[in-house]
């Protein structure tokens, strides 16, 4: 099984008109695509020495959890603002809908931790970019950037340059 675009469901107009929504429940709904799905983040990075993963809120957390448990590394949520309850960094960026925060706890993972970054879809960019940054602040080092989905035409991988990006899915 390598299509898994045939789990995405597209719904139009959500959250907001002109926004087609790649809808990731049917792919978690099935054991069997979701097991491949991890099994091939897992393939691509057991042989980097990954120290952390880090999973974007929210369904970065589902991939990212996995992928952390299977390669042996510790899980690092980056959470919208307001949500991690201890003392953190934080990085404002603009969406394809919208503005947001993002956090990460300033003690979240020693200095020089190799870091996977990990969310489902990679549009604009400016998500990872703010993630990146984040990652940055805390002298990580990071290996690699996955994502489930990426959105060729919105030239999201320009926003993040210089950084090893692997997708499953390109629209
Ligand atoms: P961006 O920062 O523009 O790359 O947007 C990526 C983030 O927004 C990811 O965390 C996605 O979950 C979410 N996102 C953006 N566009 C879509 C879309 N068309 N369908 C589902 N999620 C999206």
């Amino acid at each position: 099984m390598k299509d898994f675009s045939q789990f995405i469901r597209e719904v139009p107009d959500f959250p907001k008109p002109d926004i087609v929504f790649k809808d990731i429940t049917p792919l978690l709904g099935n054991p069997t695509a979701f097991h491949k799905v991890i099994d091939e983040f897992v393939r691509h990075y057991k042989h980097e020495a990954i120290d952390v993963v880090t999973g974007i809120e929210a369904r970065g957390f589902i991939f990212a959890t996995a992928i952390a448990y299977r390669l042996g590394a510790a899980f690092v949520p980056i959470r919208k603002k307001g949500k991690l309850p201890a003392e953190t960094h934080e990085v404002a960026y603009d969406l394809e809908y919208g503005h947001d925060t993002v956090e990460i706890h300033k003690d979240a993972f020693p200095k020089h931790s190799s870091v996977l970054i990990c969310d489902d879809l990679l549009a604009t960019g400016g998500t990872l970019a703010a993630s990146i940054n984040l990652i940055e602040k805390l002298e990580g080092h990071i290996v690699g950037v996955a994502v489930l989905m990426e959105l060729l035409e919105l030239n999201g991988r320009e926003k993040i340059p210089n950084y090893d990006i692997f997708s499953l899915i390109k629209y």
